[in-house]
């Protein structure tokens, strides 16, 4: 039984967890000893993406910090990023993997071996990111997001991520290392984010937020390929038109740093196999840069729920209805319409470019020409003098958009600290707007008043935690306090220090 475990940061891997647990016990550099107390097991291997041994490790944790086998795995691995794809025997034998202590073959058991996509090969992380933990919790800390597959990118500060020496495969089958413990110490590389980019770097996050633990299996993710290519007109005398779809997904991602996924082979392409009958499960990056591009305005939560309720294990039927329904026709136009209200200036071309443009228009085209025709935008204005006099619309649009979400963005439970950046992101078109902030002078001022710092942040955890204290009818302490709102006591403030007085005296 521990005595002691690490209060998790928000969004760590477990992996890093096991790894602070060694430094701030002095048991670094004795990985058979850390393997034993965390595990009671000498055989537990270092595993950072899809560990196993946990059901011995929550018996272990019941006094310091009481949790189960399904939080550890939704919560502090990279498992909630496969499981929906699976099948749901693949899922089921995954997570029976991770709960046992002989997860050796799990990467095989669940087929994610298999993917061509792989695992890079060393933890990654973002410079930033990590100057800012060093500076909140005196310490760093390995996160998920960092280490997803083919994801290069940190979108809260539009830098790539750099590669470190520990590697997530480790040769030293029990070495658990903590970002504290090496050198991390390259230096920021910015790079220009699209939207789009942003867009699947944000459904990404929240696959590894959602708790679909199942599989959803073959059949249910071969209809809804299927229907997506009927719902947006890509097929054409009942056969899919993958020539069409391969054309949309390569001009969609030019020029970002998902292009080379694209590589049109007429053998074996994955996107052609993605819309016929599945016969084994695709990455997920595979399905969330198509449903990122055709179906944006569908969040990952929606879209599992989804794909939940089409059926198990029908059979998919051999042909498409040629039938255009006139629901469909309507919503297609409706979808134009709006766009053209939102680009007042674009030609068709610049439409096409949007982020479902060119999916609408080629809807249209194929389907409802004469109307479309009948429809295309007014000659393209002078486009300088029209952004000259959004500005202050724009400005205030975002003041007001800024209002109406701060109340819930400032409650929500477990959230990180409100920087800049991150209340930018709430914004629509967030990277324009943080491109164009000098010409946004009220927007600036409201960031400059409503963005957290680092002491702010901490009095806002110090006020959960009490409220965790007083719901769990614990008695309200100044070291509890400190454990569970993770704040380290060298970085105790006065200010912090007040606070916890008036809190342990109310
Ligand atoms: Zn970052």
């Amino acid at each position: 039984m521990l005595g002691y475990f690490p209060v998790p940061y928000q969004d760590e891997l477990l992996y890093s967890l096991v790894a602070r647990y060694a430094q701030h016990t002095g048991l670094v550099g004795n990985q058979k000893s850390i393997v034993r107390e965390v595990f009671s097991s000498s055989t537990a291997v270092a595993v950072p993406d899809l560990p196993s041994h946990l059901s011995s490790l929550v018996n272990n944790l019941q006094l310091a910090w009481p949790t189960s086998v399904e939080e550890l795995i939704k919560s502090f691995t990279l498992a909630p990023v496969y499981l929906p794809f699976l099948s749901q025997q693949q899922a089921s034998k995954t997570i029976s993997s991770m709960r046992s202590d002989s997860g050796g073959d799990i990467h095989t058991r669940s087929g994610i071996a298999a993917s061509v996509i792989k695992q890079q090969e060393y933890f990654r992380y973002c410079p930033q990111c990590l100057k800012e933990h060093q500076m909140e919790f005196g310490e760093c800390y390995w996160r998920r997001i960092h280490q997803l597959p083919a994801l290069g990118f940190c979108s809260n500060h539009s830098c790539l991520l750099e590669y470190s020496s520990i590697s997530f495969h480790p040769r030293e089958k029990h070495l658990f290392v903590a970002a504290n413990e090496i050198k991390l110490d390259s230096s920021i590389r910015h790079i220009e984010l699209k939207d789009i980019e942003g867009a699947l770097h944000d459904r990404y996050e929240q696959l590894l937020q959602a708790s679909q633990f199942k599989g959803l299996g073959y059949n249910r993710w071969t209809l809804f390929y299927r229907n997506l290519a009927v719902e947006l007109g890509l097929v054409k005398n009942s056969r899919v038109c993958h020539q069409e779809i391969h054309r949309l997904l390569k001009r969609t991602w030019a020029g970002t740093t998902f292009e080379d996924q694209f590589n049109y082979s007429e053998n074996n392409y994955w996107l052609t196999n993605l819309f016929r009958k599945h016969r084994k499960s695709f990455h997920p990056l595979r399905h969330l840069l198509v449903t990122t591009a055709l179906v944006s305005e569908l969040s990952v939560t929606k879209l599992l729920e989804k794909v939940r309720r089409l059926p198990e294990g029908v059979l998919v039927p051999s042909h498409f209805s040629k039938k255009v329904t006139v629901q469909n026709a309507a919503e297609y136009r409706y979808s134009w319409v709006d766009m053209l209200k939102r680009h007042p200036s674009a030609g068709v071309k610049e439409l096409r470019s949007t982020e479902r443009g060119d999916a609408i228009y080629a809807w249209l085209y194929r389907n409802d020409k004469s109307w479309l025709m009948s429809n295309r935008p007014k000659r393209k204005v002078n486009s300088q003098s029209h952004y000259a006099v959004n500005y202050r619309d724009w400005d205030a649009k975002n003041v007001a958009h800024l209002e109406s979400v701060y109340e819930v963005m400032a409650n929500v439970r477990n959230r990180p600290r409100l920087t800049r950046t991150r209340i930018i992101k709430e914004l629509p078109r967030s990277n324009s707007v943080e491109k164009h902030l000098p010409d946004l002078p009220a927007t600036s001022q409201w960031l400059t008043d409503h963005e957290e710092s680092v002491e702010d942040f901490q009095l806002h955890r110090l006020r959960i935690a009490y409220e965790q204290m007083k719901s769990n009818d614990l008695e309200v302490k100044r070291w509890r306090l400190l454990r569970t709102a993770a704040i380290r006591i060298e970085l105790v403030t006065p200010k912090i220090e007040a606070e916890i007085r008036r809190l342990e005296q109310s």
